[in-house]
């Protein structure tokens, strides 16, 4: 679903991707860690087109992203993204977060983009939020809502960048377990994130990076049994 091939990227005359493939299978849950400042983030982002790359290619669902002819804007309309800061509009409801990109971005109608986000609102756990403003809910709910408003627009994929990393920890948990849902019910997803826990129960596979390279890409349970980068070993003794 997902083919990240040989990509590199700069920043001026820094590196920050080097020859970075991976890639998604349709179904499948991927965590991405590492330390800070390795790329995660930017590594996420080059799959939606937010960050071009110089080399390589990026392809979802059969699409090269950021290709001469790709209509980015609709690929992107089916790539899921929760970011770690709550990305809801602040001056509109809860519904109206909901229904903006059904009715905007993919022209359905009102009613019909009323009821899926309605639908994906009882699905976080939230309905009856529906006409609060995002400042009249916690961060974990906050960050739910985002997650129901992504899944609204029938996503291909979800990408998750440390989607819990500014919550307290029952927060955390209310996330996580609606992510873990989701994995369950066969979303794509690529999950940035340092909660080791979820990974260990919901990830398929682990992608760890350090300095813009991907240095394992391992079965998860062989990641945290066995890994096979020093770097790896370090991070994981740092973090767990
Ligand atoms: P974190 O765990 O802290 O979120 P990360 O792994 O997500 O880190 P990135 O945000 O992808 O890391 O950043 C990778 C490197 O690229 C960092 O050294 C960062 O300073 C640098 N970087 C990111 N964005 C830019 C930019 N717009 N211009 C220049 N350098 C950048
Ligand atoms: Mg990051």
């Amino acid at each position: 679903m997902i083919e990240i091939k040989n990509i590199s990227k700069w920043y001026g005359h820094f590196q920050v991707l080097s020859d970075c493939s991976a890639a998604v299978a349709q179904g499948e849950v991927v965590l991405l860690c590492g330390p800070s400042g390795s790329g995660k983030s930017t590594l996420v982002k080059t799959v939606n087109g937010l960050e071009p790359v110089q080399q390589g290619t990026v392809t979802v669902a059969g699409t090269v992203v950021g290709a001469a002819g790709t209509d980015l804007a609709a690929l992107r309309a089916r790539i899921g993204m929760v970011f770690q800061h709550f990305e809801l509009f602040p001056h509109l409801s809860v519904r109206d977060n909901l229904t903006l990109g059904q009715i905007k971005v993919l022209g359905r109608g009102r009613d019909e983009a009323v009821a899926r986000g309605l639908h994906y609102l009882a699905r976080v756990g939230l309905l009856g939020q529906q006409d609060k403003l995002p400042a009249q809910l916690s961060g974990g709910q906050q960050q739910r809502v985002a997650i129901a408003r992504a899944l609204a627009m029938d996503p291909l994929v979800m990408l998750f960048d440390e989607p819990t990393s500014a919550l307290d920890p029952e927060a955390v948990h209310e996330v996580l377990a609606v992510m873990a849902e989701l994995a369950r019910d066969g979303m794509t997803m690529l999950v940035v994130s340092h909660e080791m826990g979820f990974a260990r129960q919901v990830a398929d596979r682990v992608l760890f990076m350090d300095q813009g390279r991907i240095l394992e890409d391992s079965a998860t349970e062989a990641f945290f049994a066995a890994p096979q980068t020093e770097r790896a070993r370090e991070f994981l003794g740092r973090i767990i």
